[in-house]
């Protein structure tokens, strides 16, 4: 049985993080395979001794093998609609899959739900699929039978979105469309009650940031009577938030002149009557700098990964000190930010002495009320601590 899935062998002792489940072989750690391995390719691996420990995609990169299961099991149809079912008990667990206000939610988030590359975000009556490895994208189609079996007719689309996240999409032929059903270009969505426009063909990521969701709803609870100042808008999820939950003013600035109609746009979904709101196209490191200080009370920097990589680590770190300190410098007395780094290369401890150092550097006061992470849809495998990557803290000002 099973014959015909080549062995990767590690070099001695390089079973450690294996034998601790984390899902994750690196080409350093490989001394031979029976037989050349192609990208994507399904694999077994074993120890120095022979002994089995792991099966996974294979991958071109620095990381050699994604562990997809630690027994010699089948990866076929009925082992991913198992998956999947689990994904989806945890979110029902959650109160996700049937909660009439909210009704977007990531039901696989990769590595935290045991299925390294794989992205699926539900947005009402879609899924959104995105691979990020060869061997997932190779899986797309049992993935899509496991959805339909799993959501049967509560899924109107499945929607593969992995162009821009698959390492060789050209060339191995792969397309952004539909995978299932019929073919729409964006829905409207509902998170906490609050109604968002997401177009997941054009968008960034699958076209919404489900990840900040809590954190938006905790926004939503200090904005009573504030000036809010949302930096790095998108598509405006912050400010919607803020002006729900009673803000005088909110101003949202993003880079891209399309992010700022957006939020416009999301403004104007959930309150049709005029909201005191503007939408303001500038690099929001320069709009810091130069605006008066006063202006806000409520400070939102939720800028992109600033690091991809951990040699970018270090600019990453003063790119997070720069903005803080800008932002710390023209905050009202009294006044709260929210400030995020969503780069899985800076820790959590390094981000914190990034903004230590922008307090220092604007001398101010500064407590911590909160310190954020990525919501339960975005679950941390424990054997994988790499995965967390969204942290944000709540500053008080004086
Ligand atoms: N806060 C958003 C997500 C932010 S995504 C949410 O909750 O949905 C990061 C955004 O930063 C993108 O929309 C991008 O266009 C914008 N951006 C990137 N560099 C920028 C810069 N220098 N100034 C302002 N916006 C920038």
């Amino acid at each position: 049985m099973n014959n015909d899935i080549p062995r990767i062998y590690l070099k001695r002792n390089k079973e450690e993080s294996l034998k601790r489940f984390h899902p994750w072989i690196f080409t350093g750690a490989i001394a031979r395979s029976d037989r050349p391995v192609g990208d994507g390719e399904i694999a077994d691996v074993y120890t120095a001794d022979g002994q089995f420990v792991a099966r996974g995609h294979c991958g071109a990169g620095s990381i050699a093998v994604r562990v997809l299961t630690f027994r010699q099991e089948p990866l076929d149809l009925p082992w991913w609609t198992d998956r999947i079912g689990r994904a989806y008990a945890l979110r029902e667990a959650l109160g996700l899959t049937a909660d009439p206000d909210t009704d977007c939610y990531r039901l696989v988030h990769g590595e935290g739900d045991g299925l390294p590359g794989l992205v699926v975000d539900i947005y009402g009556r879609y899924a959104v699929v995105q691979a990020h490895s060869t061997g997932i994208y190779d899986a797309l189609p049992l993935i899509a039978d496991a959805l339909a079996a799993c959501y049967g007719d509560r899924l109107d689309a499945i929607y593969n979105k992995s162009e821009g996240t698959l390492p060789h999409a050209a060339e191995i032929g792969c397309t952004d469309g539909c995978l299932r059903g019929t073919p729409a270009g964006s829905s409207v969505v509902r998170e906490n009650g609050l109604r968002f426009d997401v177009n997941w063909r054009e968008g960034q990521k699958t076209g919404f940031f489900i990840d900040q969701r809590d954190n938006r709803a905790l926004v939503r609870r200090y904005a009573r009577g504030r000036r809010v100042l949302n930096t790095f808008c998108y598509t405006g999820g912050f400010s919607v938030y803020a002006l729900r939950g009673g803000a005088d003013y909110v101003e949202s600035v993003d880079s891209s002149g399309k992010a700022v109609e957006l939020a416009e746009n999301n403004v104007r979904l959930n309150f049709p009557d005029k909201a005191p709101h503007r939408g303001i196209a500038a690099d929001a490191f320069d709009y810091l700098k130069e605006m008066e200080p006063d202006r806000f009370d409520l400070i939102i920097l939720d800028p992109p990964a600033f690091a991809k990589h951990h040699r970018a680590t270090p600019n990453a770190l003063n790119g997070y000190k720069r903005i803080n300190a800008h932002a710390l410098r023209k905050i009202r007395k009294g006044g709260i930010l929210f400030t995020f780094s969503c780069s899985q290369a800076v820790s959590r401890e390094q981000f914190r002495n990034a903004v230590f150092s922008a307090a220092a550097i604007a001398g101010r006061n500064v407590r911590i009320l909160h310190q954020l992470t990525q919501p339960a849809d975005h679950p941390v495998n424990i054997y994988h601590p790499e995965g967390e990557y969204l942290k944000g803290l709540v500053l008080y000002v004086e």
